[in-house]
């Protein structure tokens, strides 16, 4: 049985998790977080029993009582309905989703027309549709490219969907590009690393292993596109949730069994899955070499500056802060 490495948590998902855990620890509870912090429901039960409420609305927030943003990113709507609200809050959207944020808005700024590369109704994509001043396209198929219904001569910019990789990105923005000439967009530099390295590693497992599992929640894009990616290597995949989900009748054929995790996914689901494989086969583990990670994002100010056993509120501490 081969490991998938890198795999699992990513640098935004373990700050944004820090951040909910550590207004508990100020707050003692509840903590209200407005969607899914990251969507792993393992994740959000663990939180949950901690005393994190989550709620999609921020009319299910009393006042006063604070307030965490998922690491997707919100619309500046919803900022600006917390902020009238005087709500205390803690904003968990990953930088590199706040970076997107910003690069849309400066290219609004220029004059631009902005396509957003990605999957309409995701949570991060209502959040940047939502952070910029203008009409913004949504595309997620070379099909819907040549549909934008804009002249050829538009100056256009685009960004992308943190959970799509370059390689996802790739065709797309060529035909972007070859239908506008006047087309700008980031550098690939700027893109979330941790996608394309499991987006790497997943291709590196399926070229030796006849059955992938994902271990991933149904509705994390990153995990599912691990799946598309695996399966189109000619690997037999399946995303699980966890050890219950595997089906012992997809290992009768297997020969090699590749195991990796979405971004959004602990590993003690990982381990729970591998739990399940070795009850039905003597197994033997290799993990393979994959792409190093050391990114670690800091938790913001206000919660990192206090003593562990502050007996300041968080809403005190983000007061303190202004
Ligand atoms: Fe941030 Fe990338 Fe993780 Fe998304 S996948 S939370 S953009 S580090």
């Amino acid at each position: 049985m081969l490991l998938a490495r890198p795999r699992g948590f990513c640098a935004g998902v373990v700050r944004a998790i820090g951040i909910v855990e550590r207004a508990l620890e100020l707050n003692g509870g509840p903590v209200y977080v407005r969607h899914e912090i990251v969507h792993n429901a393992h994740v959000v039960a663990e939180l949950e029993a901690k005393g994190a409420v989550f709620v999609e609305d921020l009319d299910d927030i009393p006042d006063g009582a604070p307030t965490v943003f998922s690491a997707h990113g919100v619309t500046r709507a919803v900022e600006d309905e917390a902020a009238a609200r005087g709500l205390p809050v803690i904003d968990a959207t990953c930088p590199f989703v706040a970076k997107v944020h910003a690069q849309g808005r400066h290219y609004v700024d220029a004059g631009r027309t902005l396509v957003l590369i990605g999957h309409a109704g995701h949570q991060e994509v209502i959040g940047t549709v939502g952070q910029v001043d203008g009409p913004v396209h949504i595309v997620g198929s070379l099909a819907d490219v040549a549909a934008l219904a804009l002249p050829d001569d538009t100056p256009i910019a685009y960004v992308t969907q943190t959970t799509l990789s370059v390689d996802d990105t790739r065709t797309i923005i060529a035909a972007l590009e070859a239908r506008f000439p006047d087309c700008v967009g980031p550098e690939t530099s700027d893109i979330c690393y941790a996608t394309q390295n499991r987006q790497m590693a997943v291709r590196d497992l399926a070229a030796r292993a006849s059955l992938i599992l994902v271990v991933g929640a149904d509705n994390s894009s990153n995990s599912r596109r691990l799946v598309e990616i695996a399966k189109e290597c000619g690997a037999e995949a399946y995303l699980v949730a966890d050890g219950a989900a595997v089906d012992p009748a997809w290992l009768t054929d297997a020969r090699t069994i590749g195991v990796t995790a979405g971004a959004s996914a602990p590993e003690i689901l990982v381990t729970d899955v591998l739990g399940t494989l070795a009850r039905y086969a003597h197994v033997t583990l290799t993990e393979l070499d994959g792409t190093p990670e050391s990114l670690k994002f800091n938790l913001p100010a206000a919660l990192r500056t206090l003593p562990q056993d502050a007996a300041q509120t968080v809403e005190t501490a983000l007061v303190a802060a202004e």
